[in-house]
């Protein structure tokens, strides 16, 4: 499998703190992958830095070899590393369906600005995840409610929109910051089933997320931070049997 995005060394320090410290470890074409921890472990920042919004001390970020990692957020998502969209930026007096729209006529302008640049990377974003408003909307359970004002989706839907909205935008790689936070059972169980079948079209995804049973279900493989750093890396029943796993988790 081909490693899509490469995180090298990748280490931030606010003040005397170092909140990621040297990390390490690739993300390959069309798996999940999951960055779990106990608080306090990184996690949070990790995702700001491989989303652009945090500048690192040191390391890199690489999306199909090219550093992204001291781009402007709006310039890493152009190049197809983007996150889900937090509630805050879902349009809540707009229609479902032209939340999703919105961000489709931002991905044509994504696309004409890679086709005047003529960037390999543009190219192959292009042939990457390119589902319609409608395909996107039934993908995340939404076609029934297209029509509905955003403000009146109940919680689960609200951020299978905010998902919704990032996939419209044609990422190369999605990033979800914890998917399943405030979500019951049943809706925790819909989001993993819709995360997989995003991944079995074609998607790559890097979520970070605290609930450790959904991580499981849902991943490929698992990267664990404890105190910032890299404790482990491996498939779900791997990372289950890991000591070094179980001692962190039971110490936090
Ligand atoms: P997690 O998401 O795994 O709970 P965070 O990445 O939020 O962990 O935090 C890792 C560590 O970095 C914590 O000790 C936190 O207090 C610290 N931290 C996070 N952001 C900042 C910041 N902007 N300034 C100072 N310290 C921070
Ligand atoms: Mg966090």
């Amino acid at each position: 499998m081909v490693d899509l995005l490469e995180v090298s060394g990748l280490t931030k320090r606010f003040g005397g703190l170092v909140a990621v410290n040297n990390v390490s470890f690739s993300v390959r074409e069309k798996e999940i992958l999951s960055v779990i921890g106990p608080n306090g472990a990184g996690k949070s920042t990790l995702f700001k830095l491989i989303s652009s919004f945090l500048r690192p001390t040191s390391g890199e970020v690489r999306l199909k070899g090219e550093r992204i990692s001291n781009l402007a957020p709006h310039i890493a998502a152009r190049k197809g590393v983007v996150r889900t969209f937090q509630e805050t930026t879902i349009f809540k007096n707009m229609s479902v369906r032209d939340n999703v729209i919105i961000a489709h006529h931002l991905r044509s302008r994504a696309n004409l600005f890679g086709f005047f640049l003529g960037t390999v990377a543009a190219k192959a974003d292009e042939a990457a995840f390119g589902q319609s408003a409608d395909d996107i909307l039934a993908l995340l359970g939404l076609a029934s409610l297209a029509g509905e004002t955003a403000r009146n989706l109940p919680h689960g839907h609200l951020r299978a929109l905010g998902i919704a909205i990032g996939l419209a935008t044609n990422p190369s790689i999605l990033l979800l910051d914890e998917p399943f936070a405030g979500m019951n059972h049943d809706e925790t169980m819909r989001m993993v089933s819709m995360v997989r079948r995003l991944r079995d079209l074609g998607l790559t995804i890097l979520l970070v997320e605290h609930d450790m049973p959904a991580v499981m279900k849902i991943s490929d493989r698992v990267v664990v931070l404890n105190f910032g750093q890299k404790i482990a890396e491996g498939t779900p029943p791997e990372i289950q049997a890991n000591d070094k796993v179980i001692d962190a988790y039971l110490g936090s």
